[in-house]
């Protein structure tokens, strides 16, 4: 279905998130009807944190990774079970982990044995056991990663080799239940050759490890790390190819354990391509030979897009949502923010835009908002639109500046 760009600026204004709901939730049915179904799809909420969203994806089936409190309260209240949330961190604190507990969560994933001392402290407390899933990182990397987390040093888990070396640790614990094993090797991964390895990986690491320290595998976390395509060159991943080799693996590992539950993390694959950040054009000039198109967006919004801190810089799928008014040229897509790093889009080649026109960056579902520094000259954040079923949601507010200055103090020094 074509979503009616214009019908939702007009409502809407700009700069603004344009969510496809259907489109997280045709991904989401075809993860879950391609790949073995005892894996369990748990959206990661950093992707984007948005409650709708959340509740769209966890309406057709989708569980909760958490990372914070916030995240916490947000999948509680779209209605997520205790059951299907897992809360997960390098550096959780004392009222995160107590939270996780009171709210009998199904598994805290630890990332540390002192955070493992804290679980059984805080869980003693209160007379209770808490699942917890051991974070490992893993020994050798994953081949493919853009993002590669494991075979080096790192702040996430515990390292394979440290893991290995406690045998009796699952004794050592009375309300820490140590009950399965999580393991997440990268992401941004294209490749599926590197995702069906990952899993093998991990899915031998969790049998190893749970024979070495003796704790059951209630649940094997087997991460996720699945990408999609951002850049020229870059292929959507294959998930049909992935299907074929990463199933039968699954199939043999749940044959052997039939009461262990298969999670799979997934935050950037579900989401990243059902959305678009509309900007309008607000000032066309030239300097030094280049042209400018200056939008009412930014940096702010979209740090990724962006780029900033990336290695390689590169455009964002980025269109012009009107009819062309004349030939294409090669334009700077900047923000409205004063400094020379906002722009959106180098060297794009667009039909000349106008001022007024409507421009969109595809594929920003995920990673705009969430990560993005949105204080950053006082624009606040932008709206935030789920389009579904023919109906159109307005699932964030513009902020205004009395949002930002709500939370300020001020003091007067006359
Ligand atoms: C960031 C993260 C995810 C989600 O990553 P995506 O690339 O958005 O799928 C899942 N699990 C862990 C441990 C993460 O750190």
């Amino acid at each position: 279905m074509e979503i009616p760009y214009h019908d939702l600026v007009l409502e809407f204004g700009t700069p603004t998130y344009v969510y496809e709901g259907s489109r997280m939730t045709r991904t989401l049915a075809h993860v879950r009807n391609v790949l073995h179904p005892r894996l369990e799809v748990f959206y990661s909420l950093k992707a984007n944190p948005n409650i709708s969203v959340f509740a769209l994806l966890h309406a057709n089936g989708a569980r909760a990774e958490v990372s914070s409190l916030g995240e916490l309260r947000t999948v509680l209240a779209a209605g997520a079970v205790p059951e299907d949330i897992i809360f997960l961190g390098p550096g959780k604190s004392d009222d995160e982990l107590a939270a996780c507990i009171s709210a009998n969560i199904y598994a805290i994933v630890c990332e540390a044995f002192d955070e493992l001392d804290r679980i059984e402290r805080l869980a003693g407390e209160r007379g209770v056991r808490q699942r917890v899933l051991l974070r490992i990182n893993p020994a050798s990397s994953a081949p493919g990663a853009r993002l590669a987390m494991g075979g080096k040093p790192r702040q996430f888990g515990i390292d394979e080799k440290a893991l290995l070396a406690e045998p009796g640790l699952a004794n050592r614990f009375r309300h820490a239940d140590l009950a399965g094993v999580q393991v997440y090797c990268g992401s941004r991964i294209l490749d599926w050759q590197a995702i069906a390895a990952n899993t093998r990986y991990a899915l031998d690491l969790a049998e190893e490890v749970a024979a070495a320290t003796g704790i059951r595998l209630d649940a094997v976390d087997i991460g996720g790390g699945f990408g999609v395509p951002y850049f020229e060159g870059e292929h959507a991943l294959d998930l049909d190819a992935l299907a074929e080799v990463m199933n039968p693996a699954i199939e043999r590992f749940a044959r052997n354990h039939p009461d262990t539950r298969m999670i799979l993390e997934m935050g950037r694959f579900l989401v990243a391509a059902a959305g678009v950040y509309l900007v309008r054009v607000r000032s066309v000039k030239e300097s030094h030979g280049q042209s400018f198109v200056i939008t009412d967006g930014g940096t702010h919004h979209h740090l990724p897009a962006v780029g900033i801190g990336s290695i390689a810089r590169r455009n964002f799928p980025i269109r012009l949502l009107e009819d062309a008014a004349g030939p294409d040229e090669v334009c700077q897509v900047a923000g409205l923010l004063c400094t020379p790093n906002d722009l959106l889009g180098r060297n794009v080649l667009l039909p000349k835009p106008r001022i007024g026109d409507v421009l969109g960056i595809f594929q920003s579902g995920a990673y705009g908002l969430s990560a993005s520094p949105g204080l950053f000259i006082s624009h606040g954040f932008p709206a935030e639109v789920l389009v579904h079923e023919g109906r159109s949601y307005l699932v964030r507010e513009r902020d205004d500046p009395d949002d930002l200055l709500r939370k300020q103090r001020h003091h007067n020094f006359q």
